[in-house]
């Protein structure tokens, strides 16, 4: 069976030490370490941590001259190139350059003149340093009362991020620094599709993307996944940042989780699509589905895997997979790639799914 493959928009491709942003790269997946990053022991086993758990890349803050000075040991220890977050402080970019990062987010709101961005786009530059201009929904509405905020206030936010981007790219084009990634960030879901969109449509730009304050687990997961899902479905975004409160190594597991139902990554072991039960159901599928699921950690093979609860939907549900069990009652038809194999008894089904998909590994 045929499924649709989403079309990426071709953009520029920008090198973050060994990591390609952009281009025909993968989406990358990104996270954020929070620890402090003057205390390099604690932020290189998190960053550690997050590379096993699969990050690419991993930014760290650096709002204190203690931070930067920590930063070297990182870099060198790190198993994955290493992105400085500055805010505010321009000499702290500085500082992340001179100790090795791959690349900078900066805010150019946050830095008091054009001067100082100017000095970080050349030493940038000189060191071959990616820097990433990020527009956060915060720093776009003028501040001071007037008219100007008044006008800033009935303007929608998204045209106003963009605006503020196209001012923040100005010192980057008068200076000919093309290796950046643009992001645009908001609380809000839709705005996030909404600003990156006109991104999109105007720069060529590999993009990050992320929902900025999320929240908790439960509500910055989901959230994170409307925005970044509307969007990756349209083809926009090259790298990829869920952010909610708490262990970043659970939004890696989230940023892949999303790219794999979104097939821009290709699991490396089993996919299981399990039967979501109703009231079809002849068999009580779940200790089943447990079982296999358990059973499916150790493959190290892409395979899909379908666990079906009946005989009505089951059969056309499971069609996609390469192997698929359909629970009737007190047994169940076993599919090889859409083709009907057998039927086995409920006690057999565990085994039987289990030596279909050992049959399909690769070299043999
Ligand atoms: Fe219901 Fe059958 Fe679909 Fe499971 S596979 S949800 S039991 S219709």
């Amino acid at each position: 069976m045929e499924y649709p493959e989403i079309q990426r928009r071709r953009t520029r491709t920008v090198r973050v030490g060994t990591v390609a942003i952009g281009g025909d790269a993968p989406v990358a997946v990104q996270s954020m370490t929070n620890t402090r990053t003057a205390d390099a022991k604690a932020t290189i086993a998190q960053v550690r941590r997050l590379a096993d758990a699969g990050a690419e890349l991993v930014r760290v803050a650096v709002p204190t001259r203690e931070d930067t000075a920590a930063l070297g040991e990182t870099v060198r220890a790190a198993p994955v190139p290493i992105v400085a977050d500055v805010h505010f402080h321009f000499d702290r970019a500085l500082e992340a350059i001179d100790a090795g990062v791959a690349k900078i987010r900066l805010n150019p709101g946050n830095l008091s003149d054009r001067e100082q961005v100017r000095r970080v786009i050349a030493a940038a530059a000189d060191a071959g340093v990616a820097v990433r201009v990020g527009v956060n929904e915060g720093s776009v509405v003028e501040r001071r009362a007037g008219a100007q905020r008044e006008a800033d206030l009935r303007r929608p936010m998204h045209e106003l991020m963009a605006e503020k981007m196209a001012e923040y790219l100005a010192a980057f084009d008068e200076a000919g620094f093309e290796d950046l990634v643009l992001s645009a960030k908001s609380h809000d879901a839709y705005t996030t599709v909404a600003v990156n969109r006109l991104l999109a449509d105007r720069w060529d730009y590999p993009l990050h993307l992320g929902v900025t304050h999320a929240g908790t687990a439960e509500t910055g997961a989901i959230r994170s996944a409307a925005a970044l899902g509307a969007l990756l479905s349209e083809g926009i975004g090259d790298t990829v940042r869920i952010s909610y409160a708490g262990d970043p190594v659970a939004e890696v597991a989230a940023a892949l989780e999303l790219l794999y139902s979104l097939r821009l990554r290709r699991r490396p072991g089993a996919e299981l699509i399990a039967c979501p039960t109703c009231g079809r159901l002849q068999m009580d599928i779940e200790p089943i589905l447990r079982e296999i699921a358990d059973a499916l950690a150790d493959v190290d093979f892409p395979v899909t895997v379908a666990v079906m609860g009946c005989v009505v939907n089951g059969p056309g549900e499971a069609e996609g997979a390469d192997v698929a069990i359909c629970a009737g009652k007190d047994k169940a038809v076993l599919y090889r790639r859409g083709q009907r194999v057998g039927t086995v008894g409920a006690a057999e089904i565990v085994p039987a799914v289990l030596a279909e998909v050992k049959s399909l590994a690769p070299g043999r």
